[in-house]
């Protein structure tokens, strides 16, 4: 797995010298890293950005974020849409997925956090006191959210955070196995921890630098006997000769070292991408099959497999985890409306219907908790 070891340059914001976060990576940072403290990080981000498209993952960015921390889910045109919000706490990941959307997003390939955590914690403060609604809030949607981790141990301050808000639920989304910071940390059943999974063959194909299959699972095992509540996203689907197999044999070994009563939800979705991120794909990685798989534009104007070929996939997913345990919740990430009347023979009426079944899915866990320690 590529681990902050990779990283050999560090730039830090003058002006958040005494947040959280910096004072973390201090006390983490090893010694032959060089350290740059600086005044204007956008000098730094501009440096970078005239640099092109280089992947290095070698330098790091800390640096006060002067916008808005939380969004909502952007969803995509004309699917159904699962009321997440997300909070982005940096941009760019150390590890390297070939279908990426990132990619195709990003202008310069400098990592970079967001080290004003206290003002993320004021806006999540406004943003969610006296609503009579459950937040289900995501980090990873420009990074991995546990990748800088053993670095930054920026997500031990979102989980305690987390512990003290019951009308919301963190979600931690990661492909790599470090899990250490959260282990002893009073989470009050407010955090998922999820992982992104696929089997292990395009694991090694396609998700360079990530923890493999096993040490994946092995640290999910870790944080259920921590308490937590994991999640996992089968996402994205990659159709291959043997995929049924694949993906039955994924879902096995999930749920041989698992329990599914402390699975919060799993969402699957099949391989898709926006206009760009083909030719980055083929541009970095010629020898990919990936985008070699006759694709077809949706609504939302990116290219998915063949509606047959996902509905396929969708039943034979779901159709294994109901074999597992019926009460386990599944959703479809970014799909259409066809799609789910199709594999689940219902539509959700509407984000606030979808919400309804997460929210089900919740009292369902905590009426089923473990005893141990006390949650609210
Ligand atoms: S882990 Fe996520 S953010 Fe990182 S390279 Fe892979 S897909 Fe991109």
């Amino acid at each position: 797995m590529q681990t902050v070891e990779n990283i050999k340059k560090i730039y830090i914001d003058s002006s958040i010298a005494e947040g959280k976060v910096v004072h973390s990576l201090l006390e983490r940072v090893s010694a032959d890293v060089r350290l740059e403290w600086v005044d204007d990080p956008r000098e730094i981000l501009e440096q970078y950005m005239h640099a092109g498209p280089v992947v290095n993952k070698t330098d790091l960015l800390v640096y006060r974020w002067p916008a808005k921390f939380l969004s909502s889910c952007p969803g995509s045109d004309g699917m159904v849409c699962c009321q997440y919000f997300v909070i982005n706490f940096g941009i760019g990941c150390l590890f390297d997925c070939h279908y990426c959307y990132l990619q195709s997003f990003l202008n310069h390939p400098l990592m970079s956090i967001f080290g004003n955590l206290e003002d993320l914690f004021a806006e999540l403060d406004e943003r969610t006191r006296n609503r009579n609604f459950h937040f289900r809030i995501g980090t990873g949607e420009y990074t991995d959210s546990l990748a800088l981790e053993p670095l930054t141990a920026l997500s031990t301050h979102l989980v305690e955070y987390f512990a003290a808000h019951p009308n919301a639920t963190l979600e931690l989304k990661t492909k790599s196995s470090n899990v250490d910071t959260l282990l002893d940390l009073d989470h009050n059943g407010h955090t998922v921890v999820a992982w992104s999974l696929n089997p292990p063959e395009v694991i090694a194909a396609v998700e360079d630098g990530t923890a493999n299959l096993d040490e994946r699972l092995a640290a999910a095992a870790r944080v259920q006997a921590a308490g937590y509540k994991l999640a996992f996203h089968l996402d994205p689907l990659i159709y291959f000769e043997g995929w049924e197999a694949a993906y039955h044999g994924l879902i096995d070994r999930i749920f041989s070292v698992l329990d599914p009563d402390r699975v919060a939800w799993i969402s699957t979705g099949s391989f898709r991408y926006a206009p760009g991120l083909k030719e980055a794909i083929q541009a970095r990685f010629p020898d990919d099959e990936l985008t070699r798989a006759e694709m077809v534009a949706g609504p939302d104007g990116k290219q998915r497999y063949f509606k047959s070929i996902r509905e396929q996939m969708f039943r034979s997913i779901k159709e294994k985890i109901e074999s597992v345990d019926p009460a386990l919740f599944l959703y479809l990430c970014m799909e259409t409306r066809r799609m789910w009347d199709r594999v689940f023979g219902f539509v959700p009426s509407s984000g606030k219907n979808l919400d309804a079944l997460f929210d089900q899915r919740r009292l369902h866990m905590e009426a089923r908790r473990p005893t141990g320690r006390p949650q609210s």
